[in-house]
């Protein structure tokens, strides 16, 4: 076994190095601590999503994205939670938790719509199981779309959030 381990050698993909995403991922990192200077707390909220978007949510706490090295944490509860980050189409079950989530965020509380279908209800759009986009349950302060946006792109958009 031990063999066969030193012949593999090591099979997983190298870190990603300098190029132009690592510079992007830093840049962010360094806006972010310069206008936030403390601490973000968000709320997660699948409102709906195929879990794509999740999966790049995900991705924010690998020690690359590095989230929460930069003082920003998901939290369990929206009443712990400066912004609520919203994955859709808003489904019709989904709808009254959305909003009950929204009205125990305190204020003042930012709302970012992630990808198409939180932005714009997507592929699914409005039907009877659907509401569609984030903005026709909530307001909505910024959209990151994609399907689903890439994890460089949630920092952006919860930069551009906190900017606002
Ligand atoms: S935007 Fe794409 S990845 Fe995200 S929930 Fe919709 S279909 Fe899934």
């Amino acid at each position: 076994m031990l063999r066969r381990i030193l012949r593999t050698g090591i099979v997983t993909e190298p870190p990603p190095g300098t190029g132009a995403e690592a510079r992007e991922v830093a840049r962010l990192n360094r806006e972010i601590l310069r206008i936030l200077g403390r601490a973000l707390t968000i709320r997660q909220v699948d409102a709906g999503s195929c879990n794509g978007c999740e999966l790049e949510i995900h991705a924010l706490n690998n020690p690359y994205t590095n989230l929460e090295g930069y003082g920003i944490k998901f939290v369990a509860s929206p009443r712990h939670a400066d912004m609520l980050l919203v994955t859709g189409p808003v489904t019709k079950n989904m709808e009254h938790a959305l909003k009950v989530a929204y009205d125990c965020t305190p204020d003042p509380k930012l709302v970012v719509a992630v990808g198409d279908c939180g932005c714009t209800g997507g592929v699914f759009g409005e039907s009877y199981a659907s509401c569609g986009a984030v903005e026709k349950v909530i307001p909505v302060d910024v959209r990151v779309p994609g399907c689903p946006p890439t994890p460089v792109a949630l920092l952006a958009g919860i930069l551009a959030a906190v900017r606002r």
